[in-house]
């Protein structure tokens, strides 16, 4: 089955131009879950994941082509993955803990649980509706929010298996899979994010937002009939207070130095914002099987998607500076960078920023080869990330509010 997701950066734009149109229609169309490729969203969310495409340059789009209420529904949405992204910044320990807990879960969890949960994940539960979208995750690496939503829900507190898991085999299997949505997003279904509010499915909901097709088969349902799934227990693991916003340069001041560009997964969009102008020597991403496979088992679509992603940054970043750029796939990636640092006589190493998640794990014991090595490494973050990660301290509606402040500012359309 074909996912409809873009992974180049060209794709992403035909999808977002396409979609544009559709943006005043959002608001009443997104919640039903139809068939696949679900027409009522815009399947964007690889592209804005990785950086093929901005939040930046949807929203100035938008902007210019509605009126700030027509859109505000689909703007707010668009502002939920930088919104977690913040919140997440502050509280870094809340990634780190879910990876040690999916480690610890599976080699501590009686072998029945495990082989549950494997029959869950890939689609055998016995509850139709509920395989039928485990199915499709598994063959398309997408779902519609609404099909994630309660197949998590159904997951954690339906079948009693840790939210942790669940969470895992999504990173492992969506071509989105991005570490603050989706680890955040699983604890608020979990009831751990929004305390005590735990998202609850419930078959009434499916019959009104579901399509007929997911529903034709009826076996098992009644395991989500109304009132049938009550709410499982979490514990909380994470240290959950904010601590600072890590703070990064938002422009990047020449040093005369040899300068590489590191591309990396976070945002494949170098030749748009404060790294355009760079003048590097050399540019460098690097894809790993091995370290995919052997820290986070990702499945075979989604390190295939990776590729394609890096591939693409690479290749636009390449012809936009002027300069060779190399794709390694490297066992380690940090072993792959330092030679290339090397191979080029670097002097600096520049980059974005990496946001919490695997990229920002690789980055102290790399800073500690380049620091051996003589290199200095330079991580820069957009202005507009600094501004919205500042506004994500506490819950989305007090961040929505300033944000939608900003938005109706001339600054938003022109893409500032
Ligand atoms: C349990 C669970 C896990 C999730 N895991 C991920 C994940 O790993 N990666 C991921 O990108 N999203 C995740 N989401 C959020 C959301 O489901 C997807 O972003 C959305 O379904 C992507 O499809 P779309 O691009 O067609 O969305 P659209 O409805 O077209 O929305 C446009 C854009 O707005 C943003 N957006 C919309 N809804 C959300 C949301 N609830 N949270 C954050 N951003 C949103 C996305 O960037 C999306 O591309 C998860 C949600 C749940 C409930």
């Amino acid at each position: 089955m074909d996912s409809h997701v873009p992974l180049t950066r060209c794709g992403a734009l035909a999808a977002w131009a396409a979609f544009l149109p559709e943006v005043g229609v959002y608001a009443c169309r997104r919640s039903y879950v139809g068939q696949p490729p679900h027409g009522g969203v815009s399947r964007l969310s690889a592209a804005l994941r990785h950086r093929l495409l901005t939040e930046d340059e949807v929203i100035s789009d938008t902007l210019r082509t509605y009126d700030f209420h027509a859109a505000g529904k689909w703007l707010q949405e668009v502002c939920w993955r930088r919104y977690w992204k913040g919140w997440l910044e502050m509280r870094p320990d809340v990634w780190t803990s879910w990876r040690r807990r999916v480690h610890e879960l599976s080699v501590t969890l009686p072998a029945d649980v495990m082989r549950r949960a494997w029959a869950v994940a890939s689609g055998a539960s016995g509850v139709a509706c509920m395989d039928a979208i485990a199915r499709e995750l598994n063959s398309t690496g997408y779902l519609h929010n609404h099909a994630r939503m309660w197949w998590a829900s159904f997951w954690i507190h339906a079948e009693g298996l840790p939210w942790e898991l669940g969470a895992d085999w999504f990173f492992r299997q969506l071509l989105d899979a991005d570490p603050a949505s989706n680890t955040l997003s699983w604890r608020w279904v979990a009831g751990l994010q929004t305390v005590g509010k735990p998202y609850l499915v419930r078959l009434c909901n499916l019959e009104k937002y579901a399509g007929a097709a997911l529903l034709a088969d009826r076996r098992g349902s009644g395991r989500i009939a109304d009132g049938a799934v009550q709410a499982a227990p979490v514990e909380e693991f994470a240290v959950t207070a904010r601590g600072p916003l890590p703070g990064f340069a938002t422009a990047f001041t020449p040093t005369g130095r040899r300068i590489g560009l590191w591309l990396h997964a976070d945002d494949l969009l170098p030749e748009r914002g404060p790294l355009e102008n760079l003048k590097p020597v050399a540019i460098a991403g690097f894809s790993s099987t091995r370290s995919y496979q052997h820290f986070y088992k990702l499945g075979v679509q989604r390190i295939n998607a990776l590729h394609t992603v890096l591939g693409d940054g690479a290749a636009r970043a390449g012809q936009h500076f002027q300069v060779p750029a190399h794709v390694g796939h490297d066992d380690d990636p940090v072993t792959g960078l330092m030679l290339w640092a090397g191979a080029n006589s670097l002097d600096e190493v520049v980059a974005f920023a990496p946001t919490v998640g695997p990229v920002r794990d690789m980055v102290p014991r790399l800073q500690r080869h380049l620091v051996a090595a003589n290199v200095r490494l330079t991580l820069i973050r957009r202005a507009s990330d600094t501004h919205a990660f500042g506004l994500s301290s506490a819950g989305f509606f007090p961040f929505w509010k300033k944000m939608s402040r900003h938005l109706e500012t001339p600054a938003a359309s022109s893409g500032a």
